[in-house]
């Protein structure tokens, strides 16, 4: 737990709770507490790019370390008076509603229970890899899904990239940018003529034999083992991922999700601004939108968080116009009766 971090809660109560708090939920806490909205990040710490060394591709914080840029911005929401505190949601509800104001119940994995009246979705996803023999000791350094994210990093090194799909040739085609030495592993996926005809014009080339390993020295990859028993010499592997929002302890919600139409990952569905067919839900950054690097998915949790102020203020005028109302005498009421007499 970092400084900023409160210890784990018993009970407590917020405007907003935030689950998750990478670049997104973050974001969404940082405009709802200079809202001056009670909000509350729950965040189990494992952001989906801890492997990688540094943020690339941010203007103003490239090449930050990951933590390094989520404990800014831990710090900046706490300097406006919201709250992170270091858990696991297991389990989110909807309450019985106050009015039309709706409620929810979250649980942490240290038994804590709070309350809110909005919730933020920002858990991020989780990647699935190939099931090939030592590439997931690898990810996020030599073996590596976006160009953006590290392709500089490894250009001019021989490149394998090892097809998971219909999207690993356009992989292909990017990385084919950052290196002259690129080899296209197949490994049983389908690659039509165009796509060959593209990889032979563009200089790739192609290892049809199905791949059975990745070997390495130390934390160093070497080369990819095929089932022939041939060893291709490659320092990088490029991998495009299954990537599947993350959703533990989030199913009682009932939150529409959604399979992206090439079977590539899955989603929890929502409009433009993170809203969800659940009223009072909102979801940011990668849960919602797998392609999101670190910061479209903070200007999602940004935009989310401005949403969800407006609700809560549109929320509390409906509620104190009512009130204000019930608390008007009418014509018939006292006021006419003290006017007569
Ligand atoms: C190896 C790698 C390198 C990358 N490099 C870059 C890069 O250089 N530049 C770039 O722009 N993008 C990069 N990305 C993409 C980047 O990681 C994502 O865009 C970004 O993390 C999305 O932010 P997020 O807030 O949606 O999710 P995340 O950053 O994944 O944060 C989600 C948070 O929610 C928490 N959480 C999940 N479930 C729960 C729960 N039930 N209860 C409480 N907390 C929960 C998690 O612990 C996590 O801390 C990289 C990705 C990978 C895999």
């Amino acid at each position: 737990m970092d400084a900023t971090a409160e210890s784990s809660l018993r009970k407590d109560a917020a405007d907003v709770i935030v689950i998750g708090g990478g670049p997104a939920g973050l974001n969404g806490a940082l405009m709802l507490a200079r809202s001056r909205r009670s909000v509350l990040v729950v965040d189990s710490g494992s952001p989906r790019n801890a492997p990688a060394e540094g943020v690339h591709g941010l203007l103003g914080h490239d090449g930050t370390p990951p933590a390094e840029l989520l404990r800014r911005g831990r710090e900046e929401v706490v300097r406006y008076g919201g709250r992170v505190v270091d858990g696991e949601v297991v389990s989110a509800r909807r309450d019985a509603p106050a009015g039309a104001d709706p409620r929810f119940s979250v649980t942490l994995a240290d038994g804590s229970q709070l309350t809110a009246r909005r919730l933020l979705i920002a858990t991020g996803l989780r990647d699935v890899l190939p099931d090939v023999p030592g590439l997931a000791e690898h990810w996020g350094r030599g073996v590596v899904h976006c160009p953006y994210c590290h392709g500089w990093e490894v250009r001019d090194e021989p490149i394998g990239v090892l097809a998971s799909g219909p999207a690993s040739v356009h992989h292909a085609l990017l990385f084919r940018q950052l290196t002259d030495d690129l080899v296209y592993f197949v490994h049983g996926t389908d690659l039509d003529d165009q796509a060959r005809a593209q990889f032979v014009a563009r200089g790739i080339r192609v290892v049809d034999t199905p791949v059975a390993g990745v070997e390495s020295d130390a934390d160093t990859i070497t080369g990819v083992r095929l089932t022939d028993g041939q060893l291709v010499p490659r320092r990088v592997l490029a991998v495009a991922t299954r990537m599947l929002a993350r959703t533990d302890g989030l199913e009682e919600l009932g939150l529409p999700m959604e399979d992206l139409p090439d079977g590539s990952g899955r989603r929890f569905a929502s409009g433009l601004a993170g809203e969800t067919e659940v009223p009072g839900v909102w979801v940011a950054g990668n849960a919602t939108d797998l392609f999101a690097q670190v910061g479209p998915s903070a200007a999602a949790g940004a935009l989310a968080g401005a949403r969800i102020n407006a609700d809560l203020a549109a929320a509390e005028a409906a509620a104190a116009t009512t009130q204000h109302a019930a608390s008007q005498p009418n014509a018939d009421g006292p006021v006419a009766e003290r006017q007569a007499s």
